[in-house]
């Protein structure tokens, strides 16, 4: 009898390759996972140890104080707030939720790689919308809507490039776009972004049905090992996406964490008041080098490398990761000559910054 074998969309696709460990070196910098770099609100994690002795326990389906906090942080509606194991999870239950196979997926050219990969496994087709120049073209994306497509995911900012779509721009795609088409704005990087004309897209959620905002505790509040991202859409869209994902996905450790951090404003404060301090002079240091970076509103940043032997992105990333340092290769999105690298501390930033200009010379 022949082995078991996994559907042949499933097998002939490759995992999610996180960059997360490091040859056996000393000390180990995280700038590969677009983590907080200063670690979660210490309110968070005395939130995290006095639920220990309940987690017995399921957590509940719908986490209504969550919902409140974020609702009063936000100024939404906690009646149409979804949770899930991450935005990840609600990505993947917006697929299984809105696709049967051969229906259609927009995703832009350098966009988040598990928006193809959630729609490839949900039995979908994945259409890449080219980028112009590193940034999401709206022309692009609509250019190719057919009678297929059921799903638009959008990243804004946007990772990996760490550029954004104005208010404005998003706007227009979501009024261009078929009204049975749902448009997933996926804003994962919100709260560092300081621009009068972004809009995280909760203004067209409260005025369109096909629209839907995720967002996620693993960025600014710095909890990524928790696993907690939400959505915030029309009541049917929510509904159907209780129908698909697991009851309890949000846990009850990130669930009194994140109530916690979303109270702790003068943590949020400091956290966006770091970037904007270390994420600039990061850039500027590798422009010193002769490194062009993305113009980015993020914790992250793009770094395009030398065409030439022995100084490519692939070779730095290399000798970056011999050194303990981690970052993030882009070859799987399509742009090898790039790294990308996440904001850490200053000390963090100082050794890399210095540990790049030893691989130069
Ligand atoms: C990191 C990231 C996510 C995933 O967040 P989780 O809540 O940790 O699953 C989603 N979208 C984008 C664009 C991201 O960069």
């Amino acid at each position: 009898m022949p082995a078991p074998t996994p559907r042949p969309t499933i097998a002939a696709m490759v995992r999610y390759q996180p960059n997360l460990s490091a040859p056996a070196v000393g000390r180990i910098i995280r700038l590969s996972a677009n983590e907080g770099a200063l670690g979660p609100s210490p309110k968070a994690m005395q939130a995290l140890a006095t639920v220990a002795a309940q987690v017995h326990h399921y957590p509940e389906e719908e986490p209504k104080a969550l919902a409140e906090a974020i609702g009063q942080a936000y100024g939404l509606d906690p009646a149409r707030m979804v949770f899930g194991c991450g935005s990840d999870e609600l990505i993947q239950a917006l697929c299984q939720a809105y696709i049967d196979p051969g229906d259609e997926v927009i995703h832009t050219e350098y966009g988040f790689i598990m928006y193809p990969m959630s729609a490839t496994v949900a039995g979908g087709v994945p259409v890449s919308a080219p980028d112009i120049d590193y940034r999401i073209s709206v022309d692009a994306i609509l250019e190719r809507v057919t009678e297929r497509t059921r799903i638009v995911f959008l990243a804004n900012p946007n990772n990996p490039t760490g550029s954004y779509l104005t208010r404005s721009d998003v706007a227009r795609l979501q009024r261009e776009l078929p009204e049975n088409v749902l448009l997933v704005i996926d804003a994962a990087y919100a709260e560092f972004v300081s621009r009068n004309d972004y809009s995280d897209g909760s203004e067209l959620v409260e005025t369109a049905e096909n629209v839907i905002m995720l967002r996620t505790f693993s960025k600014l509040y710095a909890m990524a090992g928790l696993r907690l991202g939400w959505g915030y859409g029309p009541q049917d869209v929510i509904n159907a996406m209780h129908v698909v994902k697991q009851p309890f996905g949000a846990n009850r450790g990130a669930v009194a964490a994140a109530i916690a951090a979303i109270g702790d404003k003068e943590f949020v404060e400091r956290s966006v008041a770091h970037n904007e301090t270390w994420q600039p002079w990061t850039k500027a240091k590798f422009e010193a080098l002769g490194l062009k970076c993305l113009p980015s509103v993020t914790n992250f940043l793009m770094v395009r490398f030398p065409d030439e032997a022995g100084h490519t992105a692939t070779e730095a990333g290399a000798y970056l990761s011999e050194r303990g340092i981690l970052t993030r290769g882009m070859a799987g999105y399509g742009a090898p000559e790039f790294l990308r690298l996440s904001i850490g501390t200053e000390e963090e930033m100082r050794i890399v910054v210095d540990t790049v200009a030893e691989f130069l010379n």
